[in-house]
């Protein structure tokens, strides 16, 4: 297929990379040129010089981006990708953005008889990389029937949750529950570490019961090294909780939790942890 790419970032590179690897004919446009021309060197495919140019001719649109404004952007500025892309075509954003910019763009694109749908993703950057990423996906089940098996390239699953914005919402529960698990893991290991234990024993031992998780295995052993290099920074989650509390705010859900371990990762941004991963709310209780 003839496929267009919007920003080549930590996600969005190697995600492209795979279409290109698939054989798709891929035209690319990243707003820092270099890194496009790299990616150009590495897989192939073309560079273009605005979204809407590198948009032109695409069967389907697929962006990356940072959050909702960036989003806008891309799509709706002067330069977006809605002004290249030819009716009946579908874009597919991968953003971690809000549900109402969602509904924003569907509602945009359908006039220009454009098929939106959102569809974040988890799995972070080992996830882009390996091709192995959980897509959550919100529209229309015509447009998600085109895009899935392209966008199988770089998932092991990608789910239709409903209709425009639901996958952004679901999204928002995924970062809900992460922010919970990291700052029970946390406490634990603080716990453990003040009572005397060993804390990569005590791992080796609960993480085969009740109390494991994604978290426990693959950070544990980081975080009572005191090492919060791993990926999914503190700013970025600050981000995805503040849309998450926009939504329940909406909706009328309660989040305390979420809203107090928002402030501690606030509170990590104020001591300049904010490039730091997720895992780093151990910073806060320990001296790790
Ligand atoms: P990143 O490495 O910072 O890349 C962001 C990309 O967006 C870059 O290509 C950047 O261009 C481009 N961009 C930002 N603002 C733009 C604008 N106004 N106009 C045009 N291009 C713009 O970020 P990332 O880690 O790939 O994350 C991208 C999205 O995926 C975010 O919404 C993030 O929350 C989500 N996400 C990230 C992870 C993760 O582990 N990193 C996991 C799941 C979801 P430049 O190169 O010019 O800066």
């Amino acid at each position: 297929m003839k496929l267009g790419f919007i920003g080549l970032g930590v996600m969005g590179g190697p995600m492209a990379g795979h279409l290109a690897k698939a054989g798709h004919e891929v035209t690319v446009y990243n707003r820092t040129r270099s890194k496009a021309d790299a990616w150009v060197a590495k897989y192939g495919g073309h560079a273009a010089a605005t979204p809407a140019e590198a948009a032109a001719g695409a069967q389907i649109v697929f962006s990356c981006v940072g959050n909702d404004d960036d989003l806008r952007q891309v799509t709706i500025g002067p330069e977006g990708v809605f002004h290249g892309m030819s009716r009946g075509s579908v874009f597919v954003d991968h953003t971690t953005a809000s549900a109402a910019v969602a509904v924003e763009l569907e509602s945009a694109g359908r006039d220009r008889g454009l098929a939106c749908l959102d569809a974040p993703v988890s799995g972070g950057q080992s996830g882009a990389e390996q091709g192995i990423l959980t897509v959550m996906v919100g529209g229309d089940a015509a447009a998600f029937e085109i895009a899935q098996p392209v966008i199988a390239h770089y998932a092991r699953a990608v789910t239709l949750m409903g209709a425009s914005g639901s996958g952004q919402k679901t999204k928002m529960v995924n970062q809900i529950c992460v922010a919970g698990v990291v700052e029970g893991l946390a406490e634990g290991l603080a716990f453990a570490l003040h009572a005397g234990l060993d804390a990569k024993k005590v791992l080796s031992v609960i993480s085969k019961g009740a109390a494991t998780s994604w978290q426990m295995e693959n950070r544990g052993d980081t975080m009572v090294d005191g090492k919060f290099d791993f990926g999914f920074a503190v700013d970025l989650m600050r981000k995805d909780l503040r849309i998450a509390m926009e939504e329940a705010r909406a909706n009328g859900a309660e989040l305390p939790a979420t809203a107090l371990i928002d402030q501690f990762y606030a509170k990590l941004q104020k001591q300049g942890h904010g490039r730091m991963d997720t895992s780093s709310l151990m910073k806060l209780l320990s001296d790790r």
